[in-house]
């Protein structure tokens, strides 16, 4: 009998995780805090939602914040308060969640893929300046899996060319590169909330600036309650049109997540650096094995704060050409638990909706009824992004530094690893469609 667990043999695993998994941490202290809401009738109001931003603000180091209902609505108001109108072309990178452009379809203008660093899986800064047109307007620096972009690529690209810099930064609450926060090096700063992020407050989703006009403008999309005139707005193109959402869209927060987002605030950077002390210790337990390669920062000064569904790189040359997909299900019937699968999302570009759908009845796909330029055409050479799935698997995402639990989750991938030749025979290699569109 072989002693892999997938093979009839004994768990390496054998311990119980307890809440080893469970997030958001939700105390007393949050109860009470969404229960005033409720017991106020107050979920509809805004007076939470301000306190909530400006506590972001202050703890990202910016000035302004607008909150609204979702990431996906953070980012379309900060893809319209950057200037993104008709025609315009947006650059992201193609391995990201869809909320990082799709809501640039709505604001008439067009997404430009470009490949992802195979170290970092971020925004490769390499593949970014060949796919630049007289119409591109801003590029999407996305810190994929909590991972940091290069920003000090990027910057320099977008000061070169004269583009505007949103970071997504909803994978990577409270990160760090170089020793400065992430979402203070763009012109804007968006990410998502929602409860499967780091930073997790239910349905909501943030963006921060320096820039009064940005902030203005975003507010000026769906957060019509506070573009109204009585708070003076400045920006001469949009002041005469307060008091109605520009977008037509209502993106005002739930304050249940705006009362948890003041709670979870207190306690976030304590409790992303027992994550990251003990995913640091569990990547340490991987290092040097065969096959399996940690994805975290080498420059000093950049962390991978919340560790949000943190990767590693698999390569199936070393392990005599396994596929992800057995490694994973070896890995799981070891008993290893909190998160792990085979593949990451899957290529944006390779979706139908980015060739042909035309969505708004405009008599062309969406994706070039306004563009000045053929952008599917550039859909080339993103090949990193597209052969990504059989290269990666989720790791576990430990939230508290527990070693003898983890322990056995390094003896669990080195017992696979060890034996990998015995996964051989029965190996089904991966599907087509590894990956996902969505986790949730
Ligand atoms: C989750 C996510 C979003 C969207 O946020 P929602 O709050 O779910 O609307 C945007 N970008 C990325 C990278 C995400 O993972």
């Amino acid at each position: 009998m072989s002693e892999l667990a997938l093979l009839g043999g004994p768990k390496a695993v054998t311990l119980d995780p307890g809440d080893m998994f469970t997030w958001p941490i939700i105390t007393r202290e949050d109860e009470e805090a969404v229960l005033a809401v409720l017991n106020r009738r107050a979920m509809s109001d805004t007076d939470i939602t301000t306190a909530f931003e400006a506590e972001f603000a202050q703890w990202m180091g910016q000035k302004y914040a607008v909150a609204c209902s979702s990431g996906t609505a953070a980012l379309q108001a900060a893809m319209y308060a950057v200037g993104l109108r008709a025609g315009d072309e947006l650059i992201c990178p193609s391995m990201t969640y869809w909320a990082s452009c799709l809501q640039a379809f709505s604001l008439h203008a067009t997404v430009v893929f470009a490949d992802i660093d195979p170290e970092t899986l971020c925004i490769d800064p390499k593949d970014i300046e060949h796919r630049i047109g007289p119409r591109t307007k801003a590029i999407m620096a996305v810190h994929y899996l909590s991972h940091p972009a290069d920003m000090d690529a990027i910057m320099d690209i977008a000061r070169r060319h004269g583009l505007k810099i949103i970071e997504d930064v909803s994978h990577a609450q409270g990160g760090r590169y170089k020793g400065r926060k992430l979402g203070t090096f763009g012109d804007v700063a968006a990410m998502s909330l929602m409860t499967g992020k780091s930073f997790a407050t239910g349905e909501m989703g943030i963006l921060t600036t320096n820039d009064r006009q940005i902030w203005e403008h975003a507010l000026a999309l769906g957060r019509y309650e506070r573009f109204n005139g009585k708070n003076v707005v400045e920006s001469e193109d949009i002041k005469p049109y307060c008091g109605l959402p520009l977008g037509g869209y209502k993106y005002r927060p739930h304050q249940m997540s705006s009362a948890l987002g003041r709670t979870q605030l207190r306690h976030y950077d304590e409790r992303i650096a027992e994550i990251d002390r003990s995913m640091n210790y569990f990547l340490d337990g991987l290092e040097g094995l065969p096959g399996v390669r940690p994805i975290r920062p080498k420059e000093e000064g950049s962390t991978m704060a919340g560790w949000y569904c943190a990767h590693a790189l698999y390569l199936p040359e070393e392990l005599n050409g396994l596929s992800v997909t057995r490694f994973v299900e070896a890995v799981l019937a070891e008993g290893v638990r909190g998160g792990v699968f085979a593949g990451a999302n899957r290529a944006l570009h390779t979706h139908p909706l980015m060739t042909d759908m035309d969505i708004y009845g405009d008599g062309k796909p969406t994706r070039v009824a306004f563009a000045t330029r053929d952008v599917r055409e550039l859909d080339k050479g993103l090949d990193v992004s597209a052969g990504l799935g059989a290269r990666t698997f989720g790791l576990p995402w430990f939230k508290h530094f527990r070693p003898e639990i983890i322990d056995e989750y390094i003896a669990a991938f080195r017992k696979v690893i060890e034996k990998h030749e015995e996964l051989l025979p029965g190996d089904p290699g991966n599907p087509a469609d590894l990956g996902k569109w969505f986790a949730f």
